[in-house]
């Protein structure tokens, strides 16, 4: 099979994977209930929990974001539980789907696509509606580039009896998290967007608020059983199933180059790269998708102008070799998305600007101003 190893990966995950990451995967297959392999899984675990904020129990599991989104609902919610899920977008409604899925009730706050929750509603919410469960939102909504305020939001789910459930899928090692700080109960992620890791993983955390409600759950489902998965790891520091052991190498890399990069500068680095993409592609007289108050610095959204369609993408990727996202649902054909995030830097930006402008220039736009002349004013700062 011939792959096009060329190709500038600009999207909102999988990311651009660093050459160290990758060659970790090489190293070789060992036993997964050997000693070694105990001690690599406790020291990617312990890396994952810094990068976390986190004293929290911590768990990698072999499966996509969407399975711990699944094991944080199917550990928590029986038939008939309420849940109140806060939906700004297409991975905010899979919670809630998740919810339904163990015969759970969803109270749905559901945002315009493109902005972002209000703490105040969730308030409101959580007093009007008695016993909920758990609370879901997801911080970095992939699906329309807006962001969620986690840390505001988690200050009120902190006065109620409830959990708080976060998705920081595509926000973990790009925006600022702190899992600990923020009163999150359960936090969960994936390996293949900020963490700059190969697709495969899902790492979530655990609340001792949170065990006191799964341990009385009604067991739910098997293999992303929560007690086992902690009953290994006290045990043995291993999982209960036999894990992707050379994904597990390209993790622990990954979060090595996080933890040196340190989090606070990889977030300056992540709200830079934001602004020169989001500055350039207005300069362009492109409009943004998301709310200006609640703009992603991981994912920018973009509204295709009058006339243009997914055919501007397929320019990209086929003439210029650079792969972004259309739009996901109702938004398909409407936005594209560019991800920057993950190890993305400079040059990844202006080549993404750059071709963006060639590439409508084609299709007939009238630029307004010149992108790439933005974004290096930007740049140059
Ligand atoms: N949550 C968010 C915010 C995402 O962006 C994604 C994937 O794009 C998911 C959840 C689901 O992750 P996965 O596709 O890895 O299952």
């Amino acid at each position: 099979m011939k792959i096009n190893t060329n190709k500038l990966l600009m999207l909102p995950g999988p990311t651009i994977v660093p050459p160290e990451v990758l060659n970790a995967m090489s190293f070789p297959v060992i036993g997964h209930r050997s000693k070694e392999f105990s001690e690599l899984f406790e020291d990617t675990v312990e890396k994952l929990k810094k990068v976390f904020i986190t004293e929290n129990d911590t768990f990698i599991i072999t499966g996509s974001g969407t399975s711990a989104m699944d094991m944080a609902i199917s550990n928590i919610v029986s038939k008939g539980d309420k849940v109140l899920n806060i939906i700004t977008g297409n991975f905010g409604e899979r919670f809630s789907k998740i919810v339904e899925a163990y015969k759970g009730e969803s109270i749905k706050y559901e945002v315009e696509w493109g902005d972002m929750a209000d703490p105040k509603r969730v308030k409101e919410l959580l007093e009007e509606n008695e016993e909920i469960k758990a609370v879901t939102v997801v911080h970095n909504e992939t699906s329309t580039g807006a962001k969620n305020l986690i840390e505001e939001i988690g200050k009120v789910v902190k006065d109620f009896n409830t959990l708080y459930i976060v998705d920081t899928v595509s926000s973990l090692g790009g925006d600022y998290v702190n899992v600990d700080k923020f009163n999150i109960d359960i936090c969960v992620t994936g390996s293949q967007k900020c963490l700059a890791a190969p697709p495969g993983l899902a790492g979530i955390t655990v609340s001792e608020k949170a065990w006191e409600v799964i341990e009385k759950n009604d067991k739910v489902g098997f293999y992303l059983d929560l007690k086992t998965y902690k009953k290994y790891y006290e045990e043995k520091r291993q999982n209960p199933y036999t894990p992707a052991v050379n994904l597990i190498y390209a993790l622990n890399v990954a979060l090595d180059l996080i933890l040196e990069e340190g989090i606070e500068n990889r977030v300056k680095r992540h709200e830079r790269l934001a602004r020169a993409t989001q500055e350039a592609i207005m300069a362009m007289g492109l409009e943004l998708f998301a709310k200006e108050k609640a703009r992603s610095i991981t994912v920018t959204s973009i509204k295709y102008p009058e006339g243009i369609d997914d055919k501007l993408r397929e320019i990209l990727n086929k003439k210029y070799n650079i792969v972004v996202a259309g739009g996901q649902k109702h938004l398909s054909g409407k936005i594209f998305r560019i991800g920057h995030m993950g190890v993305c830097g400079e040059k990844e930006i202006l080549a993404t600007i750059s071709c963006l402008e060639l590439a409508l220039k084609e299709l007939g736009f009238e630029i307004k101003e010149s992108g790439v002349e933005r974004a290096l004013e930007v740049l140059g700062k």
